[in-house]
């Protein structure tokens, strides 16, 4: 709470171009490409909609070094960059519109495929990747193991959205 929130720059000489993503956290969007603000209230929209004790999960496993000597304020890191970028690790299913990695403490988007796929599916992926770090948060045995990424454990995932009132079949939340 106490994070001035992030001011945006130029991206030259310190870096891609940062906007706050969640500024009362400390949060912020590292914009490698694409449209940073869009996303940001795109993401910030499927946050707020997400149950208020599994955002103060999150908040709290973020809060918490994921190894010792971490480098202070750098995670968790969200980006948004190309989904053809080698940055993208593909998967079984070639789906490459949000990875979830380093036990949740580095997310990424992938600007090109979701400005294609529409708001949305945009929303859906930040839900997505938002319950793969819930999952890690509360070591759910589906993401303990090397195999956390397999298909199965998507669909775990899927169906802790449906716990927080995602509806899967109308891509939307349940009033
Ligand atoms: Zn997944």
């Amino acid at each position: 709470m106490k994070n001035p929130a992030p001011k945006g720059n130029a991206g030259t000489d310190t870096g891609p171009a940062h906007i706050p993503l969640l500024p009362r956290h400390g949060i912020r969007l590292f914009v490698v490409d694409g449209d940073g603000p869009r996303f940001a209230n795109l993401f910030r929209e499927t946050w707020q909609r997400l149950p208020l004790w599994a955002r103060c999960r999150l908040l709290r496993y973020w809060r918490t070094p994921f190894c010792k000597g971490q480098p202070r304020g750098m995670y968790p890191a969200f980006e948004l960059i190309s989904g053809k970028s080698d940055f993208f690790w593909r998967g079984d299913s070639g789906n490459a519109w949000g990875q979830c990695g380093m036990r949740g403490y580095s997310l990424a988007f992938a600007a090109d495929h979701l400005a294609e796929a529409g708001e949305t599916e945009t929303r859906y992926t930040v839900a997505h990747e938002l319950a793969h770090v819930y999952m890690f948060a509360i070591k759910d045995p589906s993401h303990a193991g090397d195999d956390a990424t397999a298909e199965w454990a998507h669909d775990l995932v899927d169906e802790q959205l449906t716990e927080w009132g995602y509806d899967l079949d109308t891509r939307s939340w349940t009033p």
